[in-house]
């Protein structure tokens, strides 16, 4: 299980400039894979071998309402509550404000490891000024630029020394992870009382070991699984969470720890922005997913609800259309175990391998009948594939010139594999190499 760090801090203090310096190297990498729309606000970091997710929470909200100070405050406690460290950002330029004192007060309250960030200081002269933010009894300030760099190297050992070891689930480790994921009240908790209601005593409870995770072991009509964080699930919380910021906030480490996530939806509502925003997060993770459009007793049918729905969503979904959905409800239990024996195969699907030489037989021929269009003259030619020992499935086509080959034809290259092997509900990635 990897760390979660949290930029927090008042507007315009540069949180989103320091965000995109942190994740940059990485999200060079995760912005090649097909289709992942790119996350401006939660992101990877790769220090000196230690892996941590980062999340801007400044970038989740639009700024522009008198609710601005009262949501920061609810945004700086909800991510108290969740990540593993704070980064508490502060500007040099504009020096201390009252609403820095008021956020530092927040802070100060609990024990969570968090680092005072004076940002802007883009010269040695701005130290001293940087030294001033001492008296938010916060310790000593970490004096950076984010826009030159200065300093973020330092802030990053910081960052590293404090947080806390990656702690794995003990003997269960090895049991395949599957999460219930999806905003306030499309019905994830009923979902989860559904599948366990008929024999109570085949639930073991496992304490996970950061807050109040809750980790259960379903072990029923033949399956064995874990289903991450039902101590989340059910938790009610007293903040409202209309924004995109809570559920992505709640579900990242679920999401992080899980190989399959069960993406509710609500019937009655569609998919919306919410939705999309954790369904990004499973993709940016490569996670497998099934959806589950959930309340489905409430919806008048005729013969086309259920096609057009699904037409919805895979609309939405898109370019990532591949993804199995049911139509469930929590109330009547219908579908529900169908869903969750559907994760149980994807789970499956993505950690199957497929050879060199089933891919060098199946795939790479259709891709010497179809190269990628000619550049600057010349000929480009796929000579062979192969799968790469990755976590998730992840493919290397060997080319002459690989730098030409543009985005439209490695989605025809993915749809041409998902047409091939069974792939449904598993994110795949795509490089193309020198050969
Ligand atoms: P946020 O609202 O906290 O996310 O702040 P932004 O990252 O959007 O930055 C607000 C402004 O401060 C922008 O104009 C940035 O270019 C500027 N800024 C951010 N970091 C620095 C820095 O290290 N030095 C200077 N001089 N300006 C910065
Ligand atoms: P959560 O916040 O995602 O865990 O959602 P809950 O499980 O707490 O459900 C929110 C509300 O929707 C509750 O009032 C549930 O009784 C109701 N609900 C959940 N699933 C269904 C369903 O499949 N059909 C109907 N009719 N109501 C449901």
């Amino acid at each position: 299980m990897s760390n979660i760090v949290a930029i927090v801090g008042r507007p315009n203090v540069g949180k989103s400039t320091l965000f995109n310096r942190l994740v940059q190297r990485r999200d060079a990498i995760t912005d090649s894979v097909a289709g992942v729309t790119r996350d401006r606000h939660y992101g990877r970091v790769d220090w000196v071998g230690r892996e941590f997710s980062i999340i801007d929470t400044g970038g989740y909200v639009d700024g522009s309402d008198d609710i601005f100070e009262g949501e920061i405050r609810r945004q700086v406690r909800l991510a108290i509550d969740e990540a593993n460290l704070i980064l508490f950002v502060v500007d040099v330029e504009t020096g201390m404000t009252d609403f820095d004192k008021e956020i530092a007060d927040i802070l100060r309250r609990y024990k969570k490891p968090m680092i005072l960030v004076a940002n802007k200081v883009d010269n040695p002269q701005r130290f001293a000024e940087a030294a001033d933010f001492y008296r938010l009894g916060m310790g000593e300030p970490y004096g950076i630029s984010s826009i030159n760099g200065s300093g973020t190297g330092e802030l990053l050992d910081k960052v590293v020394e404090l947080l806390p070891p990656d702690q794995d689930l003990g003997e269960e480790e090895e049991l395949p992870k599957l999460a219930i994921v999806g905003r306030p009240n499309v019905g994830k908790s009923s979902l989860v009382n559904a599948m366990f209601e008929e024999d109570r005593n085949i639930v073991t409870e496992i304490s996970g070991t950061t807050r109040d995770t809750v980790n259960t072991r379903f072990t029923k009509f033949g399956m064995d699984f874990l289903l991450l964080d039902t101590a989340g699930v059910r938790k009610k919380t007293k903040v409202h969470e209309d924004l995109e910021f809570y559920s992505v906030m709640r579900s990242v480490r679920t999401i992080e720890n899980a190989d399959v996530c069960m993406l509710v939806l609500d019937a009655t509502l569609g998919i919306e922005s919410q939705d999309l925003a954790i369904f990004n997060l499973i993709q940016k993770n490569r996670k497998g997913v099934v959806i589950l459009v959930n309340k489905w007793d409430l919806i008048n049918k005729d013969t086309n609800t259920m096609r057009d729905f699904e037409a919805l969503v895979r609309k939405r979904c898109a370019p990532f259309v591949d993804i199995p959905i049911f139509f469930t409800s929590a109330l009547t239990r219908q579908r529900v175990l169908k869903a969750v024996e559907e994760a149980m195969e994807v789970y499956k699907r993505r950690i199957t391998k497929i050879s060199t030489s089933k891919l060098n037989d199946t795939i790479v021929p259709i891709l010497k009948d179809n190269p990628p269009p000619m550049t600057k003259g010349k000929e480009i030619k796929i000579k062979f594939a192969t799968m790469l020992p990755t976590h998730a499935p992840t493919f290397a086509f060997y080319a002459n010139l690989p730098q030409y080959i543009k985005e439209p034809y490695k989605r025809f290259v993915e749809n041409q594999m998902r047409k091939l092997y069974d792939l449904s509900g598993v994110p795949i990635q795509i490089f193309f190499r020198k050969k």
